[in-house]
């Protein structure tokens, strides 16, 4: 393809098509709104309005959607035509200021977390003018929030505009201290996303792939990932048409998709946007997540983004690299190229290693779900223990300062805040440690815990508002004193003090850390039926009240539905494993028992000498059939229990105790079946088969 720049946003509503369609002031206008967020008047809403749909008619659009994203984890859309009757009995195609400000889908069945009774079944979704309107299958999609008919946010994306506000607001308070021409701060985001692509027809012979998106079953392969030959290794054909086919479908819509690789396991890969807005990243990251499962379905492939798609094999994780920005380009978390510079990087810094020790939880809970639980820890991604690292020579810097000694660097240096040039901490000293949950790369941090499956726009709220809580206190402190440069030398030393704890720049994966970290204090907590409790402990509730992210009812809604959809889909796996185990694999191990058995016999009547093999054989597959029957019954019971249940503060605990192991138990016993018996028996594709199709 050699029209890139051509076709790279040409589906979208941006900028340049603004300018060129809108009248002068309207397009001022509508500017305003989208940089400062001034209310946008209704006439000029009539006019974008009409607008866009000629443009989206020209794209070939004959529908319009309010694009939203619930709290479901994917993105929503409801599609109305622009057909409007005429009285003649013709009809014209129109689109309206107001039908592009407010729509009013029926919100009864999306998750609401009790803040929407079904009988009032009405949400509106709202325009969000800070992220392009776009044209996708034939419909204009207009990104918008979700809100309850009384102002409840009920989607990913209200919270996440509000976080960055706040982090705005108290960023510009420290950044006025330092004197600024910037007027505007805003998070930035840049989200690797890792998935899996297996042979289509394949994973539709799995009842767990195709209800669970993972496998519940499965003996681990000869190979599996040990000879660390997927990583990076040359594209196979098939997957390399995919991956033109999904760059060309993402550049259309704008989205920057920059890097592809294969990733550590078969079958896994990875892709890389160039960052943006935390907004617009976001909205491209469900965008890209959507397009492709669509266009692995065109090659005959299944996009998985479950975060553990096979057991014993590399998760999926989406790494969130986050940083804050100035609309005059100034990046707040690179080392500045003087003195002055550095003392408000070295400040920047701080009230994020602050935010990070004090919202260790918060953190954790960002990324809780039921799949992500199954990476966390396991070796593969970092432990559900959140800790920060720095580099040895920025750690080295924070040492002196603290220490108040002098720092050996290229030379030896007093530390005095804003009195030295720090070194530029290039990108290769600072990133190699992988197994960090957050990690200083250079110029920003790298959140490495959240989960391929879920929107970034969680992890980012909670990085905003704690980040914004760190720069609070510090404007509070700093706004009032009576000579500046001596109270920000002091507020540096003592955060550093305070929170040196969270920095931690060995292995993660280690089992010492975890003995480290409990010593240290830092909080350990293993499942999402751990973490979720702590989102509405009292400081977690002022915290998002004081920053306007989320009312308090907002926040226990939200804390009922991740433990909800925690405890839903460990039931339906459960209960998809006992479908699997009781009607496809003990049946199959059942008539391969049999024909032991008939061997047995024609052997025995032969008077022929019996192998032993088959005897032991036999014998335990028998013994493994009743273990999964009786596993199984346990485990249906359990997984019925827990979904009469539901929503229960107990029913999370009850499924981390009382159904994940049993799933444990049943997997493996009919694992060892699997390796015990006769290929053709087996009812559905082994790993082997899954993961070296091509
Ligand atoms: P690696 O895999 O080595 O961590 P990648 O190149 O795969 O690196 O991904 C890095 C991601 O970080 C990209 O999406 C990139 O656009 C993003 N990124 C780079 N600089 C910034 C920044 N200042 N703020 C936020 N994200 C950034
Ligand atoms: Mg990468």
């Amino acid at each position: 393809m050699n029209n890139v720049p051509e076709i790279f946003g040409s589906m979208v509503f941006n900028r340049e098509v603004m300018k060129e369609r809108l009248p002068e002031d309207v397009y001022k206008s509508l500017k305003h709104t989208i940089q400062r967020g001034d209310d946008l008047d209704i006439t000029v809403a009539n006019v974008v309005a009409e607008a866009m749909k000629n443009w989206a008619i020209e794209k070939g659009a004959t529908h319009y959607t309010h694009w939203f994203q619930p709290m479901t984890g994917i993105t929503a859309e409801k599609h109305d035509s622009f057909v409007t009757p005429t009285s003649d009995g013709k009809v014209i195609m129109s689109f309206s200021g107001k039908e592009l400000i407010k729509g009013e889908p029926d919100a009864s069945s999306f998750p609401s977390g009790g803040l929407r009774a079904t009988f009032e079944a009405r949400g509106y979704t709202a325009w969000d003018p800070t992220s392009y309107a776009f044209v996708k299958d034939g419909s204009l999609c207009i990104p918008s929030v979700f809100c309850s008919y009384g102002g409840e946010a009920l989607d990913k994306k209200t919270p996440l505009l509000r976080s960055t506000e706040a982090l705005n607001e108290q960023a510009m308070r420290i950044l006025k201290l330092f004197g600024t021409d910037a007027t505007h701060v805003s998070p930035n985001c840049g989200p690797e996303q890792e998935y899996f692509l297996v042979d289509k027809e394949l994973f539709n012979k799995r009842e767990d792939l195709v209800v669970c998106g993972r496998t519940l079953f499965g003996a681990k392969p000869p190979k599996g990932q040990e000879l660390e030959d997927h990583y990076f290794g040359a594209i196979k054909p098939r997957i390399s048409a995919f991956m033109k086919e999904l760059d060309e479908e993402l550049w259309k819509l704008g989205v920057l998709s920059k890097t592809k690789h294969n990733e550590a396991a078969p079958c896994q890969h990875e892709l890389a946007p160039i960052y943006g807005t935390a907004n617009a990243a976001t909205d491209h990251n469900q965008l890209t997540m959507e397009t492709m499962k669509k266009v692995a379905e065109r090659h005959g492939l299944v996009c998985i983004l479950q975060e553990k798609p096979f057991e014993g094999i590399n998760g999926s994780g989406k790494h969130d690299n986050w940083s804050l920005a100035t609309d005059k380009g100034a990046n707040l978390l690179a080392p500045g190229k003087n003195p002055y510079e550095n003392a408000q990087f070295l400040l920047f810094l701080c009230a994020v290693i602050k935010a990070v020790d004090e919202h260790q939880d918060l953190l954790r809970i960002s990324v809780a779900t039921a799949g992500n639980d199954h990476r966390l820890g396991a070796n593969e991604a970092p432990p559900a223990i959140v800790s920060m690292f720095l580099g040895d020579e920025l750690t080295a810097i924070l040492d002196a300062i603290d220490e108040g000694k002098p720092y050996y660097g290229t030379e030896k240096l007093q530390m005095e805040i804003g009195v030295h040039v720090l070194p530029t901490f290039p990108k290769d000293t600072t990133d190699r440690n992988r197994t960090s949950p957050f990690a200083f790369t250079g110029n920003k941090f790298e959140f490495r815990m959240p989960g391929s499956a879920m929107s970034v726009a969680e992890p980012n709220v909670v990085i905003n508002t704690i980040v914004a809580e760190s720069l609070m206190q510090f404007a509070d402190e700093l706004e009032g004193a009576e000579d500046f440069k001596t109270a920000l030398n002091k507020l540096i030393r003592r955060t550093i003090k305070e929170h040196k704890r969270i920095i931690f720049n060995g292995d993660g994966y280690s089992n010492e850390w975890k003995t480290e970290a409990a010593r240290r204090g830092l909080l350990n907590l293993p499942t999402t039926a751990d973490a979720l409790p702590h989102f509405v402990n009292e400081e977690n509730i002022a915290l998002f009240t004081r920053h306007r992210v989320y009312t308090e009812k907002e926040l226990r809604s939200r804390h009922d539905i991740l433990l909800e959809s925690y405890c839903k889909i460990i039931a339906i796996e459960a209960l998809t494993m006992c479908d699997m185990a009781g009607r496809d694999i003990i049946p199959a191990v059942g008539s391969y028992i049999l024909k032991l058995a008939r061997t047995v016999n024609e052997l025995k009547s032969a008077s022929a000498p019996i192998p032993h093999h088959t005897v032991s054989t036999l014998n335990r597959l028998v013994e493994l059939s009743d273990e999964m029957s009786a596993s199984l019954t346990r485990l249906r019971a359990n997984a019925e229990h827990a979904q009469r249940n539901l929503s229960s503060e107990k029913c999370g605990f009850f499924c981390r105790d009382e159904v994940l192991p049993l799933m444990d138990e049943l997997r493996k016993a009919a694992d060892e079946a699997e390796t015990l018996t006769e290929r053709s028996y087996w009812p559905f594709p082994t790993y082997g088969d899954l993961l070296y199709y091509i």
